[in-house]
């Protein structure tokens, strides 16, 4: 009787493996379907419609052969913000699918027509900020179409989003995380201590407390708040550069948040503490066009009054001097010298001791 049930022990371990195992579905994604513990690098098509061409965005996923949560991690939604996405190309070689518990989907460019294109902050064929379009429509424009697979692709089937930006040209940025957080926004707990695992030394809570917020120019991020994940914001990297420091700081938070959200079973990397911590932004804004100087390049924590910059109209005549609206830090802005009227010269963070 003991041999037996001995037997039958083993012949249940042997059945039961191959069982569990077996419960990891395959993942689908456009009109792929990726076994568990594979790596997938394929094109989502984004269509011609009417005189516009067709366009596609590079994807490389990576299942793991144990079931888990799904991470998308978006660069290139501006396609000159090079750091993401030199990340994005790295990490799909540095991770292991059969190492995963769930999956990693790397949108590597989310905007090809940008990055093709050599075009900071827009598509050029339609002239659009992808950030700013989301959900995005299969019968609108480029930027629209673009904006809509990403929804239905890669947002609708995360249970987490990070959203990989850096300083695109001309533009000055101090390395932040965004978190969003309030009542509309899921889970700020986790994204919090994602966002942390970046080792960035600044960090933002952006509250969404009205629908409002969440749909007016809806970026990506909002799309993550609205599809119902957490969602975190990365920033590292700026006027057009692709400095190593910043392509690396990317990777270790990536992989980082794999380890956090119980995707990866690598060690975490040590990363130090955030020092600084902001509840929202505002922004000092220009209203005149022409050419902006600021007042000091480098100067990062502002008073309210101090001067922030001078915009010289293009005959050369002084029109503008902006001043900081509040006491803050100024996170990201412009170096000039272009600047058009309605522009934020500084997005300044507004300081607070906790949340
Ligand atoms: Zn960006």
């Amino acid at each position: 009787m003991y041999v037996l049930r001995s037997i039958f022990v083993t012949l249940f371990a042997l059945i039961a493996v191959p069982t569990l195992a077996a419960d990891v579905q395959p993942f689908t994604i456009g009109d792929q379907i990726i076994a568990p513990g594979t790596r997938a690098d394929l094109r989502l098509a984004v269509p011609a419609r009417g005189d516009e061409p067709g366009t596609f965005i590079p994807v490389t996923i990576l299942h793991g052969d144990e079931a888990g949560p799904v991470l998308a991690a978006v660069s290139g939604v501006h396609g000159f913000e090079f750091p993401p996405i030199i990340a994005a190309d790295r990490l799909a070689d540095r991770i292991d699918p059969e190492d995963l518990t769930g999956t990693l989907i790397l949108v590597r460019i989310a905007n090809i027509p940008s990055y093709e294109g050599k075009s900071p902050h827009l598509n050029p064929i339609d002239g659009k900020n992808l950030n700013r379009s989301f959900p995005g429509s299969p019968t609108g424009t480029s930027t629209e179409r673009i904006a809509d697979i990403l929804s239905r692709e890669v947002v609708a089937r995360a249970d987490f989003l990070l959203d990989l930006h850096c300083g695109d040209g001309a533009e000055f940025l101090e390395l932040f995380i965004g978190v969003y957080g309030g009542p509309l926004a899921s889970n700020f707990a986790l994204a919090r201590k994602v966002g942390e695992g970046f080792g960035f030394p600044n960090l933002v809570r952006y509250s969404m407390n009205t629908q409002r917020q969440v749909d007016t120019g809806r970026s990506l991020n909002r799309q993550g708040v609205a599809s119902g994940i957490p969602t975190v914001l990365v920033e590292f990297g700026q006027n057009g550069r692709r400095d190593e420091k910043f392509v690396t700081g990317i990777v270790t938070g990536v992989e980082n948040a794999l380890s956090i959200l119980g995707i990866w079973d690598k060690p975490s990397h040590n990363v130090p503490p955030v020092l600084r911590l902001f509840e929202g932004t505002t922004a000092a804004r220009a209203s005149h066009s022409g050419l902006f100087y600021p007042d000091d390049p480098e100067r990062r924590y502002l008073f309210k009054g101090d001067l922030i910059g001078t915009i010289r109209d293009y005959s050369g005549k002084e029109v503008e001097r902006i001043y900081a609206p509040i006491n803050g830090y100024a996170l990201y802005g412009i170096l000039g010298p272009p600047v058009r009227a309605g522009w934020s010269v500084a997005t300044i963070g507004i300081p607070t001791d906790g949340f």
